[in-house]
């Protein structure tokens, strides 16, 4: 077995047990392989063992890896910050965003989705308590832009989606994740069907599912760790 197979495999062990431990099945989390800084073989060979989602965060990067792997039928997800003027490559060529966080880049985004193509699906982030980067609609701002975006066309509002601050106990970790629970069920009470929550990286998913999560997006307990190069960032 590769290094990144055996990762995967590890990784998708300690989700089963998360899940068990949290009464879930673990069929209700679904893996997202988070890639960025990785070359395409690395994810070629995820792909072989198994891994067919992948997330990125850069626009120009993801897309040259997209034409790499053409020839694979991957599920491709964005998840960086976005800028209003890159829209459009994340528009024509991902199956999800979990990254939304101000009406403006949903409206381009729902207007540059190709007619051909399924409606976008999409979270809207949260800069939930302890939030480490700037990125995510305020929690107060979260409902009125919730069901705007629910009312564009070309996208499918899926759920929420949160970086917390990166802590080391377990207790700490799960309070915000709760918090992005708490607003779903908040936003379904008024109509929304909103059925993912997007939350957990390596170093917190058992945390992430224990509250919920619907998506874990991991990348360094997969690949290893990340070396960011100048032209990446
Ligand atoms: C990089 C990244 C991840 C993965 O982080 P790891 O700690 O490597 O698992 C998850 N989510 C987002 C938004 C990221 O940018």
């Amino acid at each position: 077995m590769t290094t990144i197979a055996s990762n995967l495999q590890a990784v998708r062990d300690a989700i089963t047990s998360a899940a068990a431990e949290a009464g879930r099945n673990a069929g209700e989390v679904k893996l997202l392989a988070v890639s960025k800084t990785f070359a395409a073989d690395a994810l070629r060979e995820a792909y072989l063992a198994g891994q067919s989602s992948f997330a990125e965060s850069y626009v120009q990067e993801a897309l040259d890896k997209i034409a790499a792997l053409r020839e694979l039928p991957i599920e491709w997800h964005f998840i960086g910050p976005i800028q209003s003027n890159k829209t459009r490559g994340i528009a024509e060529n991902f199956s999800w965003v979990h990254s939304v966080d101000r009406l403006k880049v949903a409206e381009r985004l729902s207007e540059q989705r190709p007619v051909h193509l399924p409606a976008l699906q999409v979270c809207l982030q949260v800069n939930v308590s302890g939030e480490a980067s700037k990125s995510g609609a305020a929690p107060n701002e979260v409902i009125a832009l919730a069901h705007a975006i629910a009312s564009l066309p070309r996208l499918k509002l899926r759920g929420l989606m949160a970086v917390p601050a990166p802590s080391a106990d377990i207790a700490a970790q799960r309070q915000p994740f709760a918090q992005l629970r708490q607003l779903r069920e908040q936003l379904n009470r008024q109509g929304l069907q909103l059925d993912t929550l997007s939350m957990g990286m390596s170093h917190d998913f058992s945390a992430a599912i224990a509250e919920g999560a619907t998506i874990v997006r991991i990348g360094s307990a997969i690949f290893g760790n990340r070396i960011y190069q100048k032209e990446t960032l």
